[in-house]
């Protein structure tokens, strides 16, 4: 088991890697907590949106992986928003070790592993190419978002966590949601998770 994330299955790229499901959640919030600062287009946006929902606490423990090509690519800006993660993954060396960004989190992870797990994100970035583009990708990622989740509506980010909101919320509220009674308003249907109710 492990979450693998891959440039794609089948391919054997040197840089796919695997992580645990701890280790993928802490990657994760280093991506999205940097690009949920950087991330200024829509299309940038989706990509950070994207990453925030590979959750474990939401999709299971050790399928929350992905390969690059199930990312919302578009041929159009592809260069561009492989440039912006990369940037992301960059940012998040110096942003995971600022005492706010420890303090909103309520964990710290030591400089080298932030180093080393950004190293391997951008090695895996580096290997995507605009051939491996799933001209549907973005559409099917769309399919899973009903008409008022955050996505579909300008993008709000979590006024507590400053992240953009996935379509389970913020993924730091969720990580944290035993934490906080109060479920931001923006999202009225999934107060569900803050008032321990489950969804039918
Ligand atoms: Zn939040």
């Amino acid at each position: 088991m492990g979450n693998w994330i891959v440039l794609k299955h089948g391919m054997n790229c040197d840089a796919d890697f695997k992580l645990s499901n701890g280790g993928l959640d802490w990657a994760i919030d280093c991506l999205v907590v940097s690009g949920s600062e950087l991330a200024i287009t829509d299309s940038e946006k989706r990509m950070i949106v994207f990453l925030s929902e590979r959750n474990t606490s939401t999709l299971g423990l050790g399928v929350a992986g992905f390969e690059l090509p199930d990312m919302p690519w578009k041929a159009e800006t592809f260069e561009a928003d492989r440039a912006f993660l990369i940037r992301t993954a960059e940012h998040a060396r110096e942003v995971m070790q600022k005492p706010e960004t420890q303090q909103m989190l309520q964990y710290s992870v030591e400089p080298e592993r932030v180093n080393e797990q950004m190293d391997e994100f951008i090695a895996l970035f580096r290997c995507m190419t605009a051939d491996l583009i799933v001209p549907e990708a973005e559409s099917n990622w769309f399919k899973w978002h009903k008409p008022d989740d955050p996505t579909l509506n300008s993008f709000p980010k979590c006024r507590r966590h400053g992240v953009l909101y996935g379509c389970d919320g913020c993924k730091i509220c969720l990580d944290q949601s035993g934490l906080f009674p109060v479920m931001p308003a923006d999202i009225e249907r999934l107060k569900h998770l803050w008032e321990g109710t489950q969804e039918s």
